[in-house]
């Protein structure tokens, strides 16, 4: 058993790379949102949703990056918008540009081949998604915290929330929360897997014993299978990302170059690490957060539950089980119990 001093000076045991332990009382918790200037009245939307069905209750504080200065008119607007503070950060340069071992020239390269896949001809959404997986929680703004959902723009919250999320996960001892998983393109993260393993075999140690493989690996980690959590909405600790075996992972995916020189993303690199480095339970599906990001839906099946908490969604339109979803593997391999009536949707 290790123990990690966690940002804000509370005590955090660790279990191999599960964090356990926290103590009782407050959490230190945040929504942080990565957004521009031109993204105001599409996260002022989201605000919306999360405020109206959670956070009017609780007044977490709302952290919003950006690789550019916020204008007065998003920090006025955004400010007023939700309940609790709402702070602004800029992304320093080294957290959003071209490390050295990068040649630009291949990378410019593979974007002209990408053209065909989404998001494929873009430089931007390249540096996003690898500030996403390595620069975010390392964000000055969110040291004091040890706790953070992600909120993007354009997306709906379509039940009540009426407990605390974050004290959820810390008192049941879990780590890393989604809503929706899916699964990935393939001509975006080609080599992400034999980068994988590679990594794996210089610390076969990371790997906890009560790993996640089977989520994404269906032969035993000789191959990926794409499944992976949507990073669009993540509820989940800082400490993991902020630990040794993600930095490690992190670092090495990123000197191999795969963020520029193919597109991997946030998403299949935070699934990954969580998959392997995490015991298989501490990580969270919330059946009950209703959530939307185009174009799938999170729509509660249980019908309790959707009375109850007042959703605004058509379960017909629930994705969990539905063709491209990673949610039929995922209650498979944990040998969960399927509500009622998932398989009449297809
Ligand atoms: P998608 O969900 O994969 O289609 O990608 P999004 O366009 O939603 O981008 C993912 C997240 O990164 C969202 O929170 C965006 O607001 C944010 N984002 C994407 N590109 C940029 C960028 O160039 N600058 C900033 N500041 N945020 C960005
Ligand atoms: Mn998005």
């Amino acid at each position: 058993l290790e123990l990690l001093k966690a940002a804000g000076g509370e005590n955090v045991t660790m279990d191999q790379n599960g964090l356990a332990g926290y103590g009782s009382g407050d959490v230190k918790a945040c929504f942080v949102s990565l957004v521009r200037n031109s993204d105001l009245w599409s996260i002022v939307e989201s605000i919306r949703h999360v405020e109206d069905r959670f956070n009017n209750k609780f007044k977490y504080t709302w952290v919003f990056l950006n690789d550019e200065e916020f204008s007065d008119e998003f920090k006025t607007t955004v400010s007023r918008t939700v309940s609790g503070d709402a702070k602004f950060g800029v992304i320093p340069e080294e957290h959003w540009s071209y490390p050295s071992w990068i040649d630009q020239g291949k990378a410019a390269q593979t974007r002209i081949d990408m053209k065909g896949i989404i998001y494929g001809d873009s430089e931007s959404y390249r540096h996003m998604c690898r500030f996403e997986s390595g620069f975010f929680w390392r964000h000055p703004l969110l040291d004091e915290f040890d706790w953070y959902w992600r909120v993007e723009p354009d997306i709906k919250i379509h039940c009540d929330i009426d407990y605390d999320v974050f004290k959820w996960m810390r008192d049941n001892n879990k780590v890393y929360g989604f809503t929706i998983s899916i699964h990935e393109y393939e001509a975006t993260i080609k080599t992400l897997w034999k980068t994988t393993k590679d990594f794996i075999k210089l610390h076969p140690e990371y790997v906890h014993d009560n790993n996640m493989m089977d989520f994404v690996s269906d032969d035993k980690g000789k191959t990926y299978n794409l499944c992976h959590f949507w990073s669009n909405f993540e509820v989940a600790n800082l400490n993991f990302w902020r630990s040794q075996p993600y930095r490690d992972y992190f670092d090495y995916l990123d000197k191999s170059g795969g963020f520029f020189y193919e597109r991997w993303g946030d998403a299949p690199v935070h699934s990954i690490a969580a998959a392997l480095f995490l015991p298989r339970d501490q990580i969270h599906y919330f059946p009950d957060i209703g959530y939307y990001h185009p174009p799938y839906n999170n729509c509660p099946l249980d019908k309790d539950l959707w009375t109850k908490n007042k959703c605004a969604c058509d379960q017909n339109n629930d994705f969990t089980f539905q063709g491209y979803s990673c949610g039929n593997k995922y209650f498979e391999v944990n040998k969960m119990v399927k509500p009622a009536g998932w398989d009449a949707l297809h």
